[in-house]
């Protein structure tokens, strides 16, 4: 069946596969990020695999533009009923030099980002009587050194996840968390730049640490968020789902 799915921080990396996966799906997809004209080149690459998909603007973190930017996706692909929290930020630092910015924007947008997107979209998710929400935590909500504000991010995700699934099964609502391991994507690439490695080097170095040889692609994860939004999920929720290459937790 056809749906209307929202996927933030889906201009680029996990995001836009994931919202490539989702229209290959035969889902209408919202591709939203902070930046509308940046969420181009994924909205064209459904509309050329055949799909429907729009480009919208905004701060996941703000909840004017969120609220707005939800009554646009109903307006103009229908109401919304799945959800993908993915947008993301990184703001690494050992713990003596996190600034408090370095913590409010990482809190800012994974976690009030996710809050503000569910409380907006579960409206149409309960008035459905369906819905699916799937959002991105990651291994280091296990703890990783230079990741306090982060990792707290990524734990509370995972709590966050497991009350949605509590509140909004009874709506037909399920809600499930994936966390990432080392996945090739501009963040990857941002943490190599940021230590000094190049990003080859970078990458080989994580594959050797990983059991099945290889780092993660964005469409690693984007077929567990495919699973997890489908009919056939309806009983699976409040789950955290490693995708890593090996196991965690
Ligand atoms: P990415 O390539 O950096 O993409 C993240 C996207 O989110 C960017 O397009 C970014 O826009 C957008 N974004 C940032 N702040 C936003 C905001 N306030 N509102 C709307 N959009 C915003 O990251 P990724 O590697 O694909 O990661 C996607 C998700 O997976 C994140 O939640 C990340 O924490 C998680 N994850 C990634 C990995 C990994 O290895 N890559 C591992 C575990 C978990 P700008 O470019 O304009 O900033």
């Amino acid at each position: 069946m056809t749906r209307t799915a929202i996927v933030t921080g889906a201009a680029r990396g996990i995001g836009a596969a994931t919202a490539k996966r989702l229209a290959a799906d035969g889902h209408a997809v919202a591709v939203v990020d902070l930046d509308e004209a940046a969420c181009a080149d994924t909205v064209a690459a459904i509309t050329a695999a055949g799909g429907r998909g729009i480009a919208v603007g905004a701060d996941v973190s703000d909840a004017n533009a969120v609220r707005d930017a939800v009554a646009r996706v109903a307006a103009e692909l229908g109401a919304p009923t799945i959800l993908v929290n993915n947008a993301g930020i990184l703001r690494d630092n050992l713990l003596f030099k996190m600034t408090d910015d370095d913590w409010d924007a990482v809190m800012n947008v994974h976690l009030r980002g996710a809050f503000l997107m569910s409380r907006e979209v579960q409206k149409h998710q309960v008035d459905a009587g369906w819905g699916r929400v799937v959002n991105l935590s990651s291994t280091s909500a296990l703890g990783n050194r230079g990741q306090a504000n982060y990792s707290a991010a990524k734990a509370g995700m995972q709590g966050f996840t497991k009350t949605l699934a509590i509140e909004l099964g009874r709506y037909g609502v399920t809600a499930n968390a994936i966390a990432p391991g080392f996945i090739v994507t501009d963040m990857t690439r941002q943490t190599a730049e940021r230590i000094g490695v190049g990003f080859d080097d970078f990458v080989a170095h994580a594959a050797k640490e990983i059991p099945v040889q290889r780092a993660g692609q964005p469409e690693d994860i984007a077929a567990a968020a495919s699973f997890f939004c489908s009919d056939e999920a309806g009983f699976v929720s409040g789950q955290v789902l490693y995708v890593a290459g090996g196991p965690r937790a």
